[in-house]
Order: structure tokens, then C-alpha cells, then sequence
């Protein structure tokens, strides 16, 4: 499974609604420093669910909405809400039509060879406030997390490899790099099976 297609809408530098396409084997995003390249890997932390294992670089939810006065450090003006939108290209049906279902909690989720995940924050006078989506329809992170974990995404894995993972890697023990590999190849799971099994 992979991601097809990024849509972002007055997410941080991104003023204008933005689609972004990502290629099956290899997709690479250049551009002069501050263009928002690495803003566009904030997308993706932010609409997965995985903003806060994974270090997403901004201070508080509402940070991430569009500001044109961003670089004056002007904060007056400017959208009141962001949207950032994942597309999964599933033709492979990696997720099942019932695995979408159950965490859509419907079975109006439409066509699953694509799978929609969606979220939104939305800024009032006093308070914000964050939706998530799964192919249109309202849902917990919880419901993303779980539906995700089924297709080997997990907060705590390595689905993206930040900056800084990568020099932490090989300064690590070859103890714990094996972890890392055995997480990755999905191993991992089946040892905390195994033990909770030899637990009972
Ligand atoms: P580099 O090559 O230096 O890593 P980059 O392409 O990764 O650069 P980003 O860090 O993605 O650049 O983008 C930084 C830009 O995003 C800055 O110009 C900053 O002003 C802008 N920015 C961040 N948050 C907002 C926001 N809420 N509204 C408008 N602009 C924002
Ligand atoms: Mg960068």
C-alpha cells in the first residue's frame, strides 16, 4: 500500500488547495530551503495520527493552519481551518471492503480500492477543535489507528524516518537496531503474541 495522492488546504505554507501525487516505487520533493517541502511530511504526520510519536514540527494544532503573515510573525488574519487529505491507493486490497467498514462504523464507505483519511483543524475565538475522516464519513483517530495498524502502519513504527532516526539508527546497539528490523518485517508482533501466550 502506498500513498497516491496528498491534498493539502491551508496547511501551514500551503495558502492554496494543493494536490500533491506520489508515485508507486519512488517520489522526490526538491525545492529551495523554507519552499515547504518538509511541511509537506508534517502533512502526512498530522492526517495519520502520527503527529505526536513522530515529532511533528509545530507547537500547538492551530500552528499548522495557513497564515500569510507567518514569516512577520503576524498572527491576525488568515483561514480558521486546515485540511490535509491521504489518499492510499488499496487496489491491491491490502485493507478488505469489512476491515474499511468496521472502523468506518458503516458500510456506506464507497469505492475501497482507494482509501480516504482525512483530517481537519478548525479554529474558533477560544478553542479549536480536530475531525478525522476515513473515505468521507466521521471517525475517531482510534478508528484510523486501528484500520491502519492492519495495513502495518503503526504510530510507533517506522513508516516514516525522520531526520533525526537516522543517525540515532546507527548509533544504536545491535541489539536494539534488531528490534528496529524485526518491527519493520512485522516479527515483532507475533514475539509479544508468543510471550503474552507463555504469560497465561
Ligand atoms: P529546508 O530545505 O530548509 O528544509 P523546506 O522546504 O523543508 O526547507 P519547510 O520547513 O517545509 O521548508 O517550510 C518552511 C516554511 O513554511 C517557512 O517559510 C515558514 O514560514 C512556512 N510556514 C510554516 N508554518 C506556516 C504557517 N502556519 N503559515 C504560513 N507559512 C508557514
Ligand atoms: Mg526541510
Amino acid at each position: 500500500m502506498h500513498i497516491k495522492e496528498l491534498v493539502l488546504e491551508n496547511f501551514k505554507s500551503f495558502g492554496r488547495k494543493t494536490r500533491i501525487p506520489f508515485y508507486e516505487d519512488f517520489t522526490v520533493v526538491t525545492g529551495p530551503n523554507g519552499s515547504g517541502k518538509s511541511n509537506i511530511i508534517d502533512a502526512v504526520l498530522f492526517a495519520l495520527g502520527l503527529a505526536r510519536t513522530r515529532g511533528i514540527r509545530a507547537e500547538k494544532l492551530t500552528d499548522l493552519i495557513y497564515n500569510p503573515g507567518h514569516a512577520d510573525g503576524d498572527e491576525a488574519g488568515g483561514p480558521k481551518e486546515a485540511i490535509v487529505e491521504v489518499v492510499l491507493a488499496n487496489d491491491e486490497g491490502r485493507l478488505s471492503r469489512s476491515q474499511v467498514e468496521n472502523a468506518a462504523g458503516t458500510d456506506d464507505v464507497g469505492d475501497v480500492s482507494e482509501i480516504s483519511v482525512k483530517r481537519r483543524v478548525k479554529q474558533t475565538e477560544d478553542n479549536y477543535y480536530s475531525y478525522y475522516y476515513l473515505n468521507g464519513r466521521s471517525v475517531n483517530l482510534s478508528d484510523i489507528q486501528d484500520l491502519l495498524a492492519q495495513a502495518g502502519v503503526a504510530p510507533e513504527g517506522y513508516n516514516v524516518v525522520m531526520q533525526g532516526d537516522v543517525t540515532e539508527i546507527i548509533n544504536m546497539t545491535p541489539y536494539a537496531r534488531r528490534e528496529i528490523i524485526d518491527e519493520i518485517a512485522g516479527v515483532a508482533e507475533f514475539d509479544a503474541k508468543k510471550e503474552d501466550a507463555l504469560e497465561e
